[in-house]
């Protein structure tokens, strides 16, 4: 099989009943989630009941409940990553959005409580880079006081971490993944476009972790030939730290990254890597729908974590929605239109017309775009990963 062909199981998805018993026969006695064993967990957690005719827990058309909401609140950002927004597309001239065009705070927190009334526990605020926008820890307090919401989360390239991680904290942020793709700093800024530095993101990371985001969690993208030389490095600096450690692999989001599968390192490819010089061992999922697959190292150090959307795709689990920060909502990250809600939101609409629109959304919904990608059925005109978040 080719690195980029979707996972054979990921066939079934159409074939629901068909889709379970393959499931049953193919749990991994190592108790690594697999995409079958994520959709039995699925069967066990659904609960669609019904309130005043609008059903609280939605599904979409694959029997995916609406579980998690990622809320960009900042188009810009101070990196130039050649795979997410390359310079010579987002130069100094180029149009981003107006602060008025973003969802203001108070927005935002609306649209997070519509859909915390479809079950949503878990938000992530991410970007672009999320820390430019002004004020970030009022919003946070705010989302995190909501009481359906349990956990807040934030992505972020880590530079101005630093000055920020303690405000945050004091706001109620409960997570932070810092991005880090290389401890070598030539390898860093062919990453980063020429922007930052590793020291600065480590501070960022260090001073998260002294304000109590604990565990920090550092998302590396690999690129083959770039900097996937420096993969153990990483590994051998955050493991035994509490700091957990995930690759990601290098996805065709967008359209102006030039991805190539042959760009991808394969998570598996990796694992024997890692494997060679400390043993590692699969885990199971910490809850249903987690986006890394989770392994621990043998010697009691920790653990770690490999995204393999390309190899392995999991949209079979995906329970994620997204807001643009112009509040255009999208079911998937390779979606190529999105649904607007801030012009209801602006024109006064209720917070019940604004369900109706989430729920239509999410009901109607049925991608999963990673595990098609083998057959060449990608949109033409795929949104940008900076602009709707990763
Ligand atoms: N600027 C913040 C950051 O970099 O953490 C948040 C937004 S960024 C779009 C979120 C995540 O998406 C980052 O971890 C980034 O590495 C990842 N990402 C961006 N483009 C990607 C791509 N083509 N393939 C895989 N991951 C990508
Ligand atoms: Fe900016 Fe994050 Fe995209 Fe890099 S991956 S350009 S840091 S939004
Ligand atoms: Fe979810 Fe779309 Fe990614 Fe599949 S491709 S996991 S549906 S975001």
């Amino acid at each position: 099989m080719k690195s980029w062909q979707a996972h054979p199981m990921t066939n079934l998805i159409d074939k629901r009943g068909a889709y379970v018993s393959f499931a049953k026969a193919f749990l991994l006695p190592s108790g690594r989630t697999t995409l079958a064993k994520r959709i039995l967990m699925s069967e066990r957690i659904i609960d669609f009941s019904k309130v005043s005719g609008r059903p609280v827990a939605l599904q979409d058309q694959f029997q995916r409940q609406l579980r998690d909401l990622r809320i960009s609140v900042m188009d810009r950002c101070n990196f130039r990553c050649p795979y997410c927004m390359p310079e010579d597309k987002y130069h100094k001239d180029f149009q981003f959005l107006n602060s008025d065009d973003r969802l203001s705070f108070s927005e935002i927190v609306r649209v997070a409580r519509v859909f915390a009334g479809f079950g949503v526990r878990k938000l992530r605020i991410t970007g672009g880079e999320p820390l430019l926008r002004a004020n970030l820890p009022e919003l946070i307090a705010e989302l995190s006081a909501l009481d359906a919401i349990d956990d807040v989360a934030l992505t972020t390239n880590g530079i101005l971490l630093a000055q920020h991680a303690a405000a945050l904290k004091a706001a109620g942020l409960d997570r932070v993944t810092v991005s880090l793709d290389s401890l070598d700093d030539d390898v860093f800024r062919a990453m980063s476009g020429g922007r930052g530095s590793v020291s600065k993101v480590l501070e960022g990371i260090q001073e998260a972790e002294l304000a109590g985001l604990h565990p920090v969690k550092v998302n590396s993208v690999v690129r083959r030939g770039i900097n996937d030389s420096t993969v153990l490095e990483l590994v051998d600096k955050f493991r035994g730290s509490g700091t957990i450690m995930r690759f990601i692999e290098y996805m065709d989001v967008g359209t102006i990254n030039h991805w190539q599968p042959s760009d991808t390192v394969p998570a598996r490819e990796l694992v024997e890597l890692i494997n060679a010089r400390w043993p590692i061992s699969p885990a199971e999922s910490n809850y249903f729908g987690e986006v890394a697959s989770r392994y621990v190292f043998a010697d009691g150090q920790g653990e770690i974590g490999f995204v393999t959307s390309v190899t392995e795709p999991f949209c079979g689990s995906c329970t994620r929605a997204r807001i643009s920060s112009d509040g255009n909502l999208y079911t998937c990250l390779f979606a190529s239109a999105g649904t607007d809600l801030r012009t209801p939101l602006r024109a006064g609409a209720s917070d019940a017309e604004l369900a109706d629109i989430v729920s239509a959304v999410w009901m109607k919904r049925d991608d999963r775009y990673s595990e098609l990608r083998a057959r060449n059925a990608a949109p033409a005109d795929k949104v940008e990963m900076y602009y709707i978040g990763g």
